[in-house]
């Protein structure tokens, strides 16, 4: 893809986005990935330059720009920091739209202003102990406006202040907006991880918790299912950051790295990987532009998500391997991103739907009926 495709405006916040992420966040990402460290702090400078709802309408405190502009965004910080790209992303499609896609007027008027400067930290919880692909078979219940139960692994947990948060009412999920301030709302636990070690991924209790409804009762599977289809986009986007920030690292490395005689650069097998690993990446960040441009064009994007985040989370994990294979023995050492690079690509392939549920998206609209057998 080219950057000659892209309007000026589209270009300006992706230029933005790119000096924040070079200046402020690449330089620390390696120590808080060692400390494990959630920078609260940058996503508030983020919201001050209108990154934190930059596809947010700005009636409603964003940026108002197209959703295409938000995914080069995503793409420009997850290239520095996969955990601070998620952050956003998580906070702004999986937590902030919806509430714009389904709430009342009153509801967004309120909710979303401190969401969209970057003053408060939005959440989605799905997810729980024995419900992950399966959502529905979630055991979290709501009576009379109050949740009770338990979600796992939620993003931005330990640090959001409204979260989307699905259950039961009969055997039916729906949507509800919980604050954090709310009784019997508890963060029971941050998760210890593989890799995103600058994001926050906890465990959340309701016991009796009040809770405002979101969207029509008996709706929240809808609700879940359109943001994630839009919340995917996103993550394809943080693969595709992931990985070119390991072609650019192997890339240097094979200019200055010097073996028998010369540079590595010079060696044909290195030359292919990198010529392959580039290839791919523009193959997957086409992908990822063409959902984003058909989710804002209001057409739909259902399958074309599901292919963007398969083959770009692919694209990620396969491609932040070669690039430590190209750093040889340094590439499996922190002395070098690359080894990050690799154990963040990972979850890209898992989280917002695993590789095996979008295949499932793709397989039914291409077999339709047939696949009931
Ligand atoms: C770092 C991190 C952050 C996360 N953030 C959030 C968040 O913010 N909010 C939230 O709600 N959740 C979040 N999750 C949860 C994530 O979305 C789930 O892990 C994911 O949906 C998969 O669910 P599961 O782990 O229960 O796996 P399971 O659903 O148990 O799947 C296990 C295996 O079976 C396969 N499988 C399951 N069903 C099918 C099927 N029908 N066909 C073929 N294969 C199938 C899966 O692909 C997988 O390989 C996060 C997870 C992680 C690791």
């Amino acid at each position: 893809m080219s950057l000659h495709e892209l309007t000026e405006d589209q270009r300006e916040i992706r230029d933005l986005a790119k000096r924040f992420a070079d200046e402020k966040v690449a330089p620390n990402a390696a120590q808080w990935d060692r400390d494990h460290h959630f920078p609260r702090e940058l996503f508030t400078e983020l919201g001050e330059l209108g990154l934190m709802g930059v596809c947010v309408p700005e009636e409603y405190g964003g940026a108002g720009t197209d959703f295409l502009t938000y995914i080069l965004v995503l793409e420009e910080l997850s290239r520095a920091d996969a955990g601070v790209g998620v952050t956003v992303a998580v906070h702004t499609s999986a937590g902030t739209l919806p509430i714009i896609n389904h709430g009342s007027e009153e509801q967004i008027a309120r909710i979303v202003p401190p969401l969209a400067s970057g003053e408060e930290l939005a959440a989605f919880a799905l997810t729980e102990s024995g419900s992950g692909s399966d959502a529905s078979a979630m055991r979290t219940r709501a009576t009379d406006d109050k949740i009770t139960g338990a979600k796992q692994w939620i993003t931005n947990g330990s640090f959001a202040s409204t979260f989307l948060v699905f259950a039961k009412e009969g055997d039916r999920p729906s949507a509800f907006l919980v604050r954090s301030d709310a009784p019997g709302f508890a963060v029971t636990r941050e998760e210890e991880k593989m890799g995103l070690n600058s994001s926050s991924t906890a465990d959340l209790a309701f016991e009796d918790t009040p809770a405002e409804r979101l969207g029509e009762p008996g709706n929240g599977m809808r609700v879940a299912l359109r943001t994630l289809d839009g919340g995917r986009i996103g993550i394809a986007a943080q693969a595709v950051g992931i990985a070119q920030a390991a072609l650019d690292v192997a890339a240097n490395y094979a200019k200055e790295r010097q073996a028998f005689g010369g540079p590595i650069a010079r060696l044909q097998a290195i030359q292919h990987k990198l010529a392959d690993m580039q290839t791919e990446i523009e193959a997957a960040r086409a992908l990822v532009w063409r959902a984003a441009r058909l989710k804002e064009a209001g057409k739909p994007h259902t399958v074309e998500g599901a292919q963007a985040k398969l083959f770009a989370s692919r694209v990620a994990r396969t491609q932040t391997g070669e690039a430590i294979q190209i750093l040889g023995g340094y590439g499996y050492t922190k002395e070098f991103p690359a080894e990050r690079y690799y154990r963040d690509a990972k979850v890209t392939e898992i989280y917002e739907g695993t590789s095996e549920i979008q295949k499932l998206v793709i397989a039914r609209a291409l077999l339709g009926e047939a696949m009931r057998g």
